[in-house]
């Protein structure tokens, strides 16, 4: 793994993403380097191979800095952190770069949405129970550790994330699951298993979106599917380019909302 600290010349940057004003990405780059990940495509911008994801992380070591005086002028809005990174990917341990940007942010109260894989996401909790307003997301694909370490491989295990969600559901703060990207590999009894231990923990919400085929992540999937040895690579690829398959997927997902009485959004 590369790591090579920059300083980067804006922060707060204005989002496209539905009930998000601002996004912050502390990284740019991932160290998880999850095979289905489309943020990738930022290394494009960078004349970077998409290909390289997971291998090089930026550090943007400016970042508290220059949201201090970005925020300054900025209208209050919901800010995601992060959109393209994983705000506490193992490298936040040593920079601290998430902390002192929520730190900022704090000052002014903006409402705030944070999504990670990463049982670091624990050791803010102290600074989260200080917001008015702030949800704290944990992402979810599966129970299997095995499927994980396919299309996950060096993002934090599943049963660590579990107990970090544990940990913030105790604390009182605010909080969801990210069920994303569903894989057409996991079928309608496993997410119902994975919705009852989520319900069993007392998570307050949980969101579901599909594989989305962006940024030639479809090479380094493959790539996962091809070291597979039981996962049917022409089925996978079948019902992830199947409308008529996600269709499915939905009503089976309402359906499960309805049986377990837990708030699910569906997101595509
Ligand atoms: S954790 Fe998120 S940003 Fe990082 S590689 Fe995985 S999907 Fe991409």
């Amino acid at each position: 793994m590369i790591i090579r600290e920059i300083k980067a010349r804006t922060i707060l940057s204005r989002s496209g993403i539905y009930g998000v004003d601002y996004s912050i990405n502390p990284y740019s780059g991932c160290a998880h380097g999850c095979t289905y990940c489309y943020a990738r495509f930022t290394f494009i911008h960078r004349n970077l191979d998409p290909s390289d994801w997971g291998k090089i992380v930026f550090v943007k070591i400016n970042a508290p800095e220059l949201l201090r005086r970005e925020i300054r002028s900025a209208k209050k809005g919901y800010i995601l952190l992060s959109s393209v990174t994983d705000p506490y990917q193992y490298i936040e341990k040593k920079y601290e770069l998430t902390r002192r940007i929520l730190e900022v942010i704090l000052r002014k109260q903006f409402p705030t949405i944070i999504l990670t894989k990463s049982p670091l996401v624990t050791r803010d909790i102290d600074l989260f129970k200080k917001f008015k307003d702030i949800e704290v997301g944990v992402t979810i694909t599966t129970l299997n550790e095995e499927i994980k370490n396919i299309f996950e491989p060096n993002a934090p295990s599943i049963r660590s994330r579990i107990q970090a969600l544990k940990e913030i559901v105790r604390s009182g703060v605010r909080n969801y699951a990210f069920i994303a990207p569903l894989l057409p590999i996991i079928k309608i009894d496993e997410i119902e298993s994975l919705i009852m231990e989520l319900k069993e923990i007392g998570v307050d919400r949980v969101m579901i979106d599909k594989l989305n085929i962006k940024a030639k992540n479809w090479i380094t999937l493959n790539e996962a599917l091809d070291k597979s040895h039981y996962i049917d690579k022409r089925e996978f690829w079948r019902k992830t380019k199947s409308p008529e398959y996600w269709m499915k997927m939905r009503k089976e997902l309402i359906k499960l909302s309805r049986k377990l009485s837990i708030n699910i959004d569906i997101i595509f």
